[in-house]
């Protein structure tokens, strides 16, 4: 209703009569009540205040946000009701104020509120102030954990770019010890012979910063997959070939035990022999000496499976709960990045990763890798031509 209306009517309210004042009067009681349902209804809380900071009326909404009584609250002093507000700095300058603010109860919230006077029409004292809050919690969490993630993400943008400036000078130590170590060969084989253990060791040392950064880079910056037909029976036996020198220093018994038949699958090898090269290095730590070390491949009616499997130190309950976790590592020169990457390969691959561990007695890793094309999604359209008829052997994984 306009308050045009009601003005007017109050000027010319000697010359209406009663019949008139009571029907006019029922109708404003009417419309009171539709405002009144409206302000119920909505989701924001109003409090509507008079000049002198008693509550006189406050919705639903408001009463859920404060933990407040919907009737008994009016009639009591804003700054009562609502601790941490004062009103006296609210109304100082008769201006639109804004403000975040933390409650904790009923419920432990953030909330926005806008506080305004209500301006007389003749320009005089304001008649009454509202103030509109809103619930903030969601969309402040929401921002946060996007800062965090943005945080994380710069940190891994410098981190990654550091572990890759290491890796240039470490490429010229190699390339110098190598060197070095051509050159003692001839001038004088006395004193090779004396420093060639050391030489070795050095390089031994750099290739292990070497691997350490190839990990950190691949878990930080992974490359999306290139898939390709390829037959895993062979990349199992280079990533068991590719450690042979380690597994004889450790006196490891390596058994391969392959399926003749599997199907050619189309996976990236590289990152599958990472995978398994990771695999393979904890089996080995955790036997330490010893041992048997069996790599398997099977078929099965939904999946080509393949195991590695370790007669090593097993892991507890709780080690298992955690080895996937980046960084989590129980050795002490560990990275903890190993199984993080082998997870991140396995699934980009839409295989499944499975783990049995008894301490004392070993562990095994089982990936499997779907017959069904699960990984199309990975692929590029244009990737991914609509197998012909006669590869019948060929198995998207
Ligand atoms: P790292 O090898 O650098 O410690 P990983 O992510 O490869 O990191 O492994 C995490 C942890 O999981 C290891 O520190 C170890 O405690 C446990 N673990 C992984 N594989 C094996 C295994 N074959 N036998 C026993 N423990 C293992
Ligand atoms: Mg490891």
């Amino acid at each position: 209703m306009k308050s045009g209306f009601l003005d007017k009517l109050i000027e010319r309210l000697d010359r209406v009569g009663p019949g008139e004042v009571q029907n006019l009067l029922h109708k404003l009681l009417r419309r009171k009540g539709f405002f009144e349902q409206v302000f119920e209804a909505l989701e924001e809380g109003v409090i509507i205040c008079d000049p002198q900071g008693m509550v006189t009326f406050l919705n639903r909404a408001a009463c859920g946000f404060f933990g407040l009584d919907h009737e008994t609250s009016p009639g009591r002093r804003l700054e009562d009701v609502i601790r941490g507000l004062q009103w006296t700095l609210l109304t100082k300058r008769r201006e639109v104020v804004s403000r975040d603010m933390e409650v904790y109860y009923p419920e432990h919230r953030w909330l926005n509120f806008y506080f305004r006077p209500i301006d007389d029409a003749s320009g005089g004292d304001p008649v009454g102030y509202v103030m509109l809050i809103r619930d903030i919690t969601q969309t402040r969490r929401m921002t946060e954990e996007q800062m965090e993630s943005e945080r994380v993400n710069a940190l891994i943008v410098l981190a990654a770019g550091v572990a890759h400036e290491i890796g240039n000078p470490l490429n010229s130590l190699n390339i110098h010890l190598q060197l070095l170590e051509k050159k003692l060969k001839k001038a004088d084989r006395a004193v090779y012979d004396k420093v060639s253990a050391q030489i070795d060791i050095a390089r031994g040392e750099i290739q292990r910063l070497d691997f350490i950064i190839e990990q950190f880079l691949g878990a930080m910056r992974p490359v999306p997959p290139v898939f390709e037909l390829t037959d895993i029976n062979q990349v199992m036996e280079s990533a068991v070939t590719f450690l042979a020198p380690e597994l004889k220093d450790r006196r490891i018994r390596t058994r391969l035990d392959l399926h003749g038949g599997l199907p050619l699958l189309r996976i990236d090898a590289a990152q599958m022999k990472q995978a398994l090269y990771n695999l393979i290095k904890n089996a080995s730590q955790a036997m330490g000496t010893g041992g048997t070390l069996s790599l398997r491949s099977e078929l099965t009616d939904s999946d080509v499976v393949i195991s590695v499997e370790d007669s090593g130190k097993g892991m507890s309950p709780e080690v298992v709960a955690n080895m996937h976790q980046t960084w989590f590592t129980t050795k002490k020169t560990g990275t903890g990045l190993g199984m993080m990457v082998v997870r991140r390969i396995v699934r980009s691959h839409g295989g499944e990763l499975s783990i049995e561990s008894a301490e004392g007695r070993g562990t095994t890793v089982r990936i499997a890798l779907p017959r069904t094309a699960k990984a199309a999604r990975f692929l590029e359209s244009g990737d991914a031509p609509p197998r012909p008829p006669e590869q019948n052997e060929v198995i998207d994984v």
